[in-house]
């Protein structure tokens, strides 16, 4: 049996009872970083062996696999959230369902999530591109074809990479551009930056140092509410 089991996205106290007692009960953790997950495990005074797992060492994935055909109860965590969002564990999903091992999927911390609930704007619809490729000219492509649903894009960005990307936005979708930055949440330093892509480029870059962790949501131009927005009576037909 696998568990995908959410992990806090800063605030420990986010974890969920669930996920404590599936970690407690499981016979291993499957997990990205064997000392950061430890680093969790001890806090919540639980002692499990753990598996280091990624992605792109196949052996890794087979010992994985190999636990869990051998009838082992594994809770699969990353460092930080939901693993599978932009983390490492899909392929061992795949793998285990192909396999006909039973996965089980908690609910918990995600920061897309967390940060769109906290955006004030419609959550009706959306579309989440995680990490960008680092090529300009892809992101640009993917960017623009993703507002071109006419739905909130949301991004995960690295403060290395922020003011960069805000500028990427401007010049492609417009200065005007509605942007809501979520930093540091769930976290002491939590923060909401709102504004356009230009202004809050311009913010970030009279800073000496942009630091945190950010999820970018780009709105839409504010339009007059429409009646028939999200009230999910809609005919589809
Ligand atoms: N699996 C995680 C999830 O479910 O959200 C995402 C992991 S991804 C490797 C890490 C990225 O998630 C960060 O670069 C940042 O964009 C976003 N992130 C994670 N924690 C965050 C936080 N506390 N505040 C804002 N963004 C966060």
């Amino acid at each position: 049996m696998l568990y995908i089991v959410p992990t806090p996205i800063g605030n420990l106290q986010d974890i969920t009872l669930r996920a404590l007692e599936t970690l407690k009960t499981a016979d291993a953790v499957l997990c990205e970083d064997t000392r950061r997950t430890q680093i969790l495990l001890s806090h919540f005074g639980i002692s499990k062996p753990t598996y280091r797992y990624n992605e792109n060492d196949e052996r890794s994935v087979a010992r994985c696999l190999d636990a869990l055909k051998s009838g082992k109860t594994c809770a699969l965590v990353s460092d930080c959230g939901t693993p599978c969002i932009s983390d490492p564990g899909w392929k061992l999903v795949k793998e285990a369902v192909a396999a006909g091992i039973k996965v089980s999927s908690l609910p918990g911390p995600s920061a897309v999530a967390c940060a769109l609930a906290g955006a004030g704007i419609t959550g009706g619809a959306f579309t989440f591109l995680g990490f960008l490729p680092r090529k300009p000219g892809k992101a640009a492509r993917m960017i623009a074809s993703a507002y071109g649903l006419d739905v909130p894009v949301v991004l995960y960005e690295s403060p290395y990479r922020v003011v960069k990307m805000l500028e990427l936005i401007a010049k492609n979708l417009g200065s005007d551009t509605p942007v809501i930055l979520a930093r540091e949440l769930s976290k002491v330093y939590e923060e909401w930056l709102r504004g356009t892509a230009k202004s809050l480029a311009d913010e970030l870059s009279k800073k000496n140092k942009v630091q945190g962790e950010f999820v970018m949501i780009i709105d839409r131009p504010a339009a007059p509410e429409r009646e028939d927005e999200n009230d999910g009576q809609d005919a589809y037909f």
